[in-house]
């Protein structure tokens, strides 16, 4: 999974569950424009997303993509059990992507896989949400638990430190995303959580990546308030904290190469509406 990933979100809506969800992004953009976060609707038009063509009949999803699923909304939410079969229908349609599920509600996940599951579809990987060690005590046995082939710990929005070694050191977990919180209201993030998780990586050979430092960032007893995401991700990577170790100054020319396209083809798309 990286930031060149697609989205698919086949319904829309969710309830705060945690003390992760307090800033939630759903909650932010909703409220912008006008919209019930708690009222969890199917997408009318992008349910079937991923098995959409376009005129030439191709995949209006890419081959050998990355799809993180459910972005607004949780994939294991109660008010989706009456469509998630239909989703599981299509993620077997298409084993040529990676769909990545992210859930708080681990709980949920055994009880509400396809009966034609086995021990894991080759294309989908769970991934937990853990904010803080509380949540991952609470999540990670539910996560280990569950047949799969792929699994993954999202640690964002990571606001509280967090002790990985007993949930990653027998090898279910392939990867571990760690990334501070945005919007309002945003807690911090410090350096030295991030150090602790990036070890304990690097001890059981796990890969980890920080994506972002999030709003608020201390180091050394230093708060640095970063406001754009594009320095956020570029301070994160300049940690040096990724397992692997990457190759830093590209990765950050990538970055700001990506952002400066992002920003002509908005201006593009601004002078044709013009
Ligand atoms: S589970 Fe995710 S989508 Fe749902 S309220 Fe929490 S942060 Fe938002």
């Amino acid at each position: 999974m990286d930031r060149h990933d697609l989205i698919w979100n086949p319904w829309h809506g969710c309830h705060k569950y945690s003390e992760g969800c307090q800033n939630c992004y759903a909650f932010f953009l909703d409220k912008r424009y006008g919209r019930d976060t708690n009222e969890v609707l199917r997408n009318k038009s992008g349910f079937d997303l991923p098995i959409k063509k376009d005129r030439a009949g191709n995949y209006k999803l890419p081959p050998a993509s990355n799809v993180r699923v459910c972005m607004a909304s949780d994939f294991f939410i109660e008010e989706a059990d009456e469509w998630r079969q239909e989703a599981w229908d299509i993620i077997r349609q298409r084993p040529d992507l990676m769909f990545s599920l992210l859930t708080k509600r681990a709980s949920r996940i055994k009880d509400h896989l396809p009966p034609d599951w086995g021990d894991g579809w080759d294309n989908v990987t769970f991934a937990v949400s853990c904010e803080n060690q509380k949540r991952l005590e609470e999540r990670m046995p539910y996560l280990l638990d569950v047949p799969a082939k792929h699994r993954w710990i999202s640690l964002k929005p990571f606001i509280g430190e967090v002790r990985l070694d007993e949930y990653i050191s027998d090898g279910g977990i392939e990867w571990v995303l760690a990334g501070g919180e945005n919007y309002l209201g945003s807690r911090p993030l410090h350096y030295e959580w991030v150090k602790e998780v990036s070890e304990a990586c690097e001890r059981y050979n796990v890969k980890f990546t920080f994506g972002q430092t999030g709003n608020v960032f201390i180091r050394d007893g230093k708060e640095t308030k970063i406001r754009s995401r594009t320095e956020q991700a570029v301070e994160a990577l300049r940690t040096g904290l990724n397992v692997p170790p990457v190759d830093i100054e590209h990765e950050v020319q990538m970055i700001y190469a990506e952002k400066a396209a992002k920003q002509a083809a908005f201006r593009k798309r601004s002078t044709k509406a013009d």
